[in-house]
């Protein structure tokens, strides 16, 4: 049942329906209501006879709408993330599926029959014969078929530079697999920003294709998941959530990206589609490409240990060159640097002078610029300095950030964006008037302080009259077909410049493009999180990657404070070993991933003390467990916390965690189990304990 409890409740049949199989939908009588679950198969008269058995009212399906190799996955990831297994059925299957009054039970009711396997046929495959494949490229697609075809589950990580030419390996790997006889699974990150990559499959096997993402309607998706489930649709493409769709028999499953951290769920399930994939090759005897030019630490530590195979595309097809990169080190008073605390050390700006003069001369060109900065908004913080008032959200532990182009939500609408603009909290969307006039003591100096991509598309707009700009962010992306649209006018020379945010460095390929300027290479690098120099690398790596993908080589400007920092040393020399053997020493000293595994209990509540309570009763009964060492239980596991988490309230709830981590993965577990099996006890009702395995994210 789609509730919040562990197991499975056991319900008798009128003795009129033969017993459905597993996988099935029935609908039983909970409470005082019906709802719809999933049959897991028989009890035997063994059952606990403890509490009444209720009679089901119906069976829903005439056949299983899981199949058995569904059900036996969707189990082992309930229990491997400790989430109830029938709300990971609910998360699993398309919205309605589960639900007693929507149209998903009539639709099934009504008999959406099997409409027969599609069956692959090569056909046309006219844009494939006008492409001589690079040798690297051969090779690499040689293995891969190797694999699919002995049918067995055989993990491969495609480390291949950006520009390498996965995407054309990924094509006809896929119709090396269809022609084998199997299905196809392909993940992207976000279907919006991988629209390309989407329409490259859809162009090349046409019907037999299924897009799954969350822009779709509730209809749409359940249309396709029907066309999967029946075989109509032999290759699935579609982002973290397509790791669900009923692909019978894969053979090839792709994780493009595979370091994107949207593949990790940040709610609820927090399930990561890109291990689940793995686990999905290894149930089905498939082979798993996970393809990057900047793999995850993990991946690459599996690889060079052997648990995976390396395949590595070193150079760009066509002999196309990595961009040249520029490091402007903004540093005023380092030992050597030319730049003394004069005018020339450009501070308090966002743009130096080295990144203006480099975009006045692309756009004097007619060439493109391509300009990143991973924050939204006008300024980061309002303040007033006379009293040291700042502008908080009221519901979470955050400023609130300065915008000033969008109009309020819910306001006056299409009378216009008010000038002074408002305030956001881009944790809980909260919004308040951005007043001139400080709250607190009435004064008139308030000042806004740092910088996002807002305010930079409009000191542009002054400094290059007459240029054509476009920003790709949160707050101007409401839509993919809005996204599609600037990313068009972008390709075919629209638009001169582009601002945005992480959004803008997925794969995607503007051929005119000719200069990449990274505004603040290190913002991501200050963030409490152990992950922060991967997730830098890959985003500047990403960034840069972005130029002279086109005939025209490409230039890439890095304005940093921090010059040293081995993250960017290796991303300035598009060095990913380099990368990778520093931050391989790092986890290693301090016992990060993936040299130990973490599970993060997370505590939330409306009441601070509460929280922090339960809290301090977790870790307290972990430790005990750990000291009285029953059965083994907790050794070698660290327990840290209870800490504040590092936002420690969000919404209006405080929240804390416990932090439990170790190198030996099943006492790790184990403790974790035994912890949440007494959290009914530990935990008042009032506070909400959610687990987080292989976090990738503190707050
Ligand atoms: P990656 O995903 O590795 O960054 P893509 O797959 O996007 O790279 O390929 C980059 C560009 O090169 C695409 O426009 C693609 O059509 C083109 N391309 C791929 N393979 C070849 C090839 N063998 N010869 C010429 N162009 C190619
Ligand atoms: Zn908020």
């Amino acid at each position: 049942m789609p509730l919040p409890i562990p197991g499975a409740l056991t319900y008798s049949l009128p003795p009129a329906i033969k017993p459905p199989e597993p996988g099935t939908r029935i609908l039983v009588p909970v409470g005082r209501r019906n709802m719809v679950g999933i049959c897991l198969g028989e009890s035997g008269p063994g059952a606990d006879e403890n509490f009444t058995i209720r009679c089901a009212k119906r069976v829903l399906d005439p056949a299983p709408l899981l199949s058995k190799e569904s059900l036996a996955f969707l189990k082992w990831i309930s229990a491997y993330y400790f989430y109830p297994l029938g709300q990971t059925f609910a998360e699993a299957l398309p919205p309605g599926f589960l639900s007693a009054r929507d149209s998903g039970i009539i639709r099934i009711l009504s008999g959406k029959s099997a409409r027969g396997r599609s069956r692959f046929k090569t056909r046309g495959w006219d844009t494939e014969q006008g492409m001589v494949l690079t040798d690297q490229q051969r090779q690499a697609l040689d293995r891969i078929k190797g694999c699919i075809e002995k049918k067995e589950y055989s993990p491969l990580l495609l480390h291949g530079v950006t520009g390498s030419g996965k995407t054309e390996i990924y094509l006809r790997a896929a119709a090396a697999c269809l022609e084998s006889g199997r299905s196809v699974l392909v993940m992207v990150p976000e279907i919006a920003m991988t629209a390309q990559i989407t329409g490259w499959f859809t162009a090349r096997f046409g019907e037999m294709v299924a897009v799954l993402h969350s822009g779709m309607t509730d209809a749409q998706r359940r249309d396709q998941w029907w066309n999967i489930r029946n075989g109509k649709c032999l290759l699935v493409i579609g982002t973290r959530s397509a790791i669900f769709a009923p692909v019978a028999n894969p053979g090839l499953i792709i994780v493009d990206e595979e370091h994107d951290s949207s593949y990790k769920q940040t709610e609820k399930l927090r399930y990561n589609a890109r291990d689940m994939a793995l686990v999905l090759g290894r149930n089905s005897g498939a082979t798993v490409v996970l393809g990057s030019a900047t793999p995850s630490v993990a991946s690459y530590w599996n690889a060079l240990g052997g648990k995976y195979s390396l395949i590595t595309l070193d150079r760009r097809v066509a002999g196309r060159k990595l961009p040249d990169i520029t490091v402007v080190d903004r540093r005023c008073g380092k030992a050597g640097s030319d730049r003394t605390r004069s005018k020339k050390c450009n501070r308090g700006r966002w743009l130096t002078d080295e990144l203006e003069q480099a975009i006045r001369q692309t756009l004097q060109r007619r060439e493109q610029v391509l300009l990143f900065l991973n924050r939204r908004g006008f300024a980061t913080y309002v303040f007033c300095p006379d009293c040291g008032y700042v502008f908080r959200c009221d519901n979470c532990d955050v400023t609130m950030t300065w915008h000033r182009s969008i109009s309020p939500r819910g306001g006056a609408g299409k009378s216009g964006a008010d000038p002074a603009g408002i305030l956001r909290c881009h944790y809980c969307a909260a919004e308040k008037k951005a007043l001139p006039v400080c709250p607190q003591c009435n004064g008139h100096a308030v000042k806004a302080l740092g910088f996002g991509t807002e305010k930079i598309e409009k000191e542009l707009r002054e400094k290059f009259p007459g240029i054509i700009t476009a920003r790709i962010d949160r707050d101007t992306i409401s839509s993919a077909t809005r996204l599609e649209k600037i990313v068009r006018g972008f390709r075919q020379g629209d638009i001169d410049l582009v601002i945005g945010t992480q959004m803008i460095t997925k794969g995607h390929d503007f051929p005119g493009l000719t200069l990449v300027g990274i505004i603040w290479a290190d913002m991501s690098l200050n963030v409490p999180e152990f992950n922060a120099a991967e997730k830098t690398f890959q985003l500047i790596t990403q960034v840069a990657g972005r130029a002279g993908r086109g005939k025209i080589p490409g230039r890439v400007i890095v304005q940093t404070w921090m010059a040293d920092h081995y993250a960017l040393q290796a991303a300035f020399r598009q060095d990913y070993r380099m990368f990778y053997r520093h931050e391989e020493a790092l986890r290693k000293q301090l016992m990060y991933s993936p040299f130990s595994r973490m599970i993060n209990l997370k505590l939330s509540g409306t009441r601070k003390d509460q929280v922090m309570k339960a809290g301090r009763r977790i870790a307290d009964f972990a430790i005990g467990m750990q000291a009285t060492n029953k059965k083994g239980l907790g050794e070698g596991v660290d327990i840290l916390g209870p800490a504040p988490s590092p936002r420690a309230r969000i919404k209006n709830r405080y929240r804390c965690q416990v932090l439990l981590k170790s190198q030996n993965i099943s006492v790790l577990r184990a403790l974790c189990r035994a912890v949440i099996d007494k959290a009914g006890e530990l935990v008042p009702s009032s506070v909400r304990l959610e687990t987080d395995v292989d976090p990738e994210s503190m707050t």
